[in-house]
């Protein structure tokens, strides 16, 4: 008998026959003699449709309290339509709301951090054989105001809750049977990995796999929390989550991840003088502004250019942010794009392995996409290409490194 904790995304609880099925689901384990708590994410497309009306009434700006107010009810939907059915089945369940357990988080609305879950009515509820039913993506701060993790949050909640409770294991059932070495809706043949570690993993959610939250696999390898990825719909192992294992041999490549909501900007013919990258960044910071590449040019004749990138969401306010910017560095341009994507290649067997960038390079020369811009880091390389030959480029690496094998 063991503790588990299982989080259900959007698609798994789509609509009310789903929801039923997810309870069968629950039923059986329940009959197997384990505890489990559920937590579940808002039924698919409603937290964009929530979002979109948000942005719609406040014309682009909402009050980011007021639009976690409005995104947060989603799961409330799911929690409670989901206990119903576990009471049809027999099971006893009891919805609980983020405040209700308590999730504490941050204030930071939008992408707000747990700092603390409350486990004592957590905890009493499965002393009574009761199967709690978590609303994920949500918490509240120190003045009691609802908060949201960000999009995809909901693993978040579900690892955290685990942490908390020290279960035995956390299972994010969702649409596909596990990670894949890239997106399977990208790449036909790409291949169900059984394990992944901590650090691939975490490479890979942060380079845009959304199969996981990145604070999910950041939380679950800091806290060791035995983490699997599997199919809500079809029985199966799915993928484990694991710490590394150097006696292993490692493949070179894990896997390749796509992000399309990227946008570059770049300053050119600015004084190659000190104090140049903060006067640029030092702003973008302070307005709340991710930046995630950045590449400076050697300079030439006392100029340089300065590139990086940002949330395609956020280009256009850094746009107009950086104008006066630019005009006081006298920069000679500045300029953006923001249909551009990031390929990356992920892999633990990197570190040992050379060879590997050259080999990327040249495939990607070979379909004639050309590289905008590079970063590495020791277990991966991400490169900016256009966004058009963002999936031909995920295609032709994946059967570069051969990873359908
Ligand atoms: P949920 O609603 O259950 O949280 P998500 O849509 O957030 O599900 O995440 C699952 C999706 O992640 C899959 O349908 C798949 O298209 C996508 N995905 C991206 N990269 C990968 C990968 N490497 N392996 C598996 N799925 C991936
Ligand atoms: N419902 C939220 C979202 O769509 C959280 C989640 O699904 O994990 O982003
Ligand atoms: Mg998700």
């Amino acid at each position: 008998m063991a503790l588990i904790v299982q989080k259900y995304g959007g698609t798994s609880v789509g609509d009310l026959e789903r929801i039923t099925g997810v309870a069968k689901r629950v039923a059986g384990y329940r009959q197997q003699g384990h505890d489990v708590v559920v937590v579940v994410s808002a039924m698919s497309g409603e937290t964009n449709r929530l979002t979109a009306m948000g942005e719609e009434i406040s014309k682009g700006s909402p009050n980011p309290r007021e639009m976690d107010v409005l995104t947060s009810s989603g799961e409330q939907v799911t929690i409670s339509l989901l206990s119903m059915a576990l009471q049809g089945l027999g099971i006893a369940a009891r919805s609980m709301l983020g405040d209700q357990v308590a999730i504490r988080t941050d204030s930071a609305h939008g992408k707000a951090r747990i700092q603390h879950i409350e486990v004592d009515t957590l905890r009493d509820e499965i002393k009574r054989g009761c199967v709690p039913v978590v609303a994920g993506f949500q918490g509240v701060d120190a003045q009691g105001n609802l908060t949201t993790l960000g999009r995809g949050g909901s693993d978040t909640s579900a690892v955290a809750v685990a942490s908390a409770l020290q279960a035995d294991e956390c299972e994010i059932c969702t649409d596909v049977d596990g990670v894949y070495t890239a997106d399977p809706r990208v790449v036909k043949d790409a291949k169900r990995l059984s394990r992944v570690t901590f650090e691939e993993m975490l490479e890979l959610a942060s380079l845009g796999s959304k199969v996981l939250h990145p604070r999910s696999v950041e939380f679950a390898g800091r806290y060791r929390i035995p983490l699997r990825v599997l199919s809500t719909f079809e029985p199966g192992q799915g993928t484990l989550i694991t710490i590394e294992n150097k006696n292993m041999e490692q493949p070179i490549v894990s896997g390749i991840a796509h992000a399309q909501d990227e946008a570059k900007i770049t300053i050119s013919g600015v004084p190659d003088i000190p104090g140049i990258a903060s006067k640029i960044l030092g702003p973008v910071g302070q307005a709340n502004v991710e930046v995630d590449m950045i590449v400076q040019n050697t300079g030439a004749d006392g100029l340089t250019d300065f590139t990086f990138t940002v949330k395609r969401q956020d280009f256009d306010r850094t746009m107009s942010l950086l104008k006066p910017v630019a005009r006081e560095i006298s920069a000679r341009e500045l300029s953006g794009d923001n249909e551009i994507a990031k390929v990356s290649m992920v892999g633990v067997g990197m570190r040992s392995h050379a060879g590997v960038a050259t080999r990327m390079f040249d495939c990607l020369a070979s379909e004639n996409i050309n590289i905008q811009m590079i970063s590495t880091s020791e277990i991966k390389i991400s490169v900016v290409v256009a966004e058009k030959y963002m999936e031909l480029a995920v295609r032709a690496l994946h059967s570069e490194f051969e990873l359908e094998k």
